[in-house]
């Protein structure tokens, strides 16, 4: 239930987003803020609850922190302790386990000795150990050696994972997609190689609780934008949820890419030797994540998730994923022109206000940003 004072602001989303910008334009500014949000719960995408045996499960995926940014290590750890706690991810590739990203590593692991040593030092000089290089750029490098390599990469650990994650070829999506998982030129075979690597103690969901407990944050469950849409006229609002939705598609309806999540529970204590493994050949889900492995839980029972994309039908399933290519970025464009029209008094934000493919700590980031740049500013007067 929300206070009958009239909110200064209005918060769509209590995601990443919403609930940092909830936190500091009632912490910083001292302002009132009414957070909604149309699911049952707080905490966005990012939501996990206790589940079969106590595992705590990530109700829309497996998340894991990772960031390289101080500051918004520092901000975050105000709301939660960690557990420190590296991603390491196998894929099934030519009938064995292997480390994904592909590494020095996976390269001893599938090719015969005399062969991988000779990879191994045209990567080395190609690139220089310790670097990374996103599979299209070293497609496209030239090297006979490399470019054998690079095929083999590409067909055996992208290919067909990146048809069955996006119904495109990676080569159709921003360079930018691939390049998240690029091969490592060394034997570090941690999934992020970021400074700040950890899982919140208590999980998200506690974690976020913390971060919207302010007598000045209401927090109102169950709503739509649209029902409260004109009851706030005075309000300064921001929407982190869908920017073509905020518009009533008026632009044509932007593309994105769902997923169906289904469960498997266990009770064995553990199933999988790492938290994820990628199944880039087949089956029709991508991976499959091992929940104990993220939290540190031990004991009986075991919870996975398979992860099954599919495309997003609205009112059917989530718009989990924009989707980067040179079409969608023009798409967006008229939304981001009505957008700047609404400024001063609307502002977008997150994956899907920004349409953009960001992590955790990077919706954290922007609305750390939006906020020191232009939402504190604009509550003068
Ligand atoms: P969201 O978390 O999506 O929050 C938006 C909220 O707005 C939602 O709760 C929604 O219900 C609400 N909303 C939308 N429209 C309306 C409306 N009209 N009315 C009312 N409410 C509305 N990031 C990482 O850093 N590490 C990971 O390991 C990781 N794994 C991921 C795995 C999966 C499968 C997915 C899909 C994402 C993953 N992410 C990960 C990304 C992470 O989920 C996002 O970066 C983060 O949740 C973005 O926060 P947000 O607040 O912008 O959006
Ligand atoms: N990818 C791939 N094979 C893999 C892992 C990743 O082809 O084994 C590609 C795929 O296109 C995927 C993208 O790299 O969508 C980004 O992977 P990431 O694990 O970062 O995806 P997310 O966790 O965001 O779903």
């Amino acid at each position: 239930m929300h206070s009958t004072s009239q909110p200064k602001w209005v918060i769509v989303g209590a995601g990443f987003t919403g609930a940092v910008l909830a936190e500091r334009i009632a912490g910083v500014l001292d302002q009132k803020v009414l957070v909604i949000d149309r699911r049952d719960h707080i905490a966005g995408n990012a939501y996990d609850y206790p589940g079969a045996y106590g595992v705590l499960i990530h109700k829309y995926g497996p998340h894991i922190f990772h960031t390289n940014s101080e500051a918004i290590w520092t901000y975050l750890s105000r709301f939660t302790e960690w557990r420190p706690y590296f991603h390491h991810v196998l894929a099934h590739v030519d009938g064995r386990y292997t480390p994904i990203p592909f590494n020095l590593n996976t390269l001893t692991d599938l090719f015969p000795a005399r062969m991988a040593e000779r990879l191994s030092d045209a990567l080395i000089g190609a690139y220089g150990y310790g670097t990374k290089v996103p599979i299209l750029k070293m497609r496209q490098d030239g090297n006979p050696e490399l470019t054998f390599l690079a095929d083999y990469v590409y067909s055996r650990v992208f290919e067909n994972y990146t048809f069955k994650q996006w119904g495109m070829k990676p080569e159709d999506l921003a360079p930018s997609v691939s390049a998240r998982v690029p091969v490592h030129v060394s034997r570090d075979d941690r999934y992020f190689q970021d400074r700040f690597q950890a899982m919140p103690v208590d999980g998200y969901t506690a974690m976020f609780k913390r971060m919207l407990n302010h007598p000045n944050i209401d927090v109102s469950l169950n709503t739509e934008y649209e029902a409260v849409r004109e009851l706030y006229p005075d309000a300064k609002v921001v929407f982190t949820g869908p920017i073509d939705e905020y518009f009533r598609y008026q632009h044509g309806a932007l593309p994105y890419r769902s997923l169906r999540f289904r469960l498997v529970e266990t009770p064995e204590s553990m199933v999988q030797p790492v938290g994820t493994v990628n199944y880039p050949n087949e089956f029709g889900f991508t991976r499959i994540t091992e929940f104990k492995h993220l939290t540190g839980q031990k004991g009986e029972g075991s919870v996975l998730v398979e992860e099954y994309p599919e495309a997003y039908v609205p009112g059917t399933n989530e718009p989990y994923y924009p989707i980067p290519t040179e079409g969608t970025s023009q798409a967006l464009q008229p939304y981001q022109q009505m957008a700047r029209d609404l400024s001063g008094k609307v502002w977008f934000a997150g994956r899907l206000g920004d349409y953009a493919y960001y992590n955790m700590d990077q919706a954290c980031g922007r609305a750390l940003a939006l906020f020191e740049k232009q939402l504190a500013p604009a509550s003068v007067g």
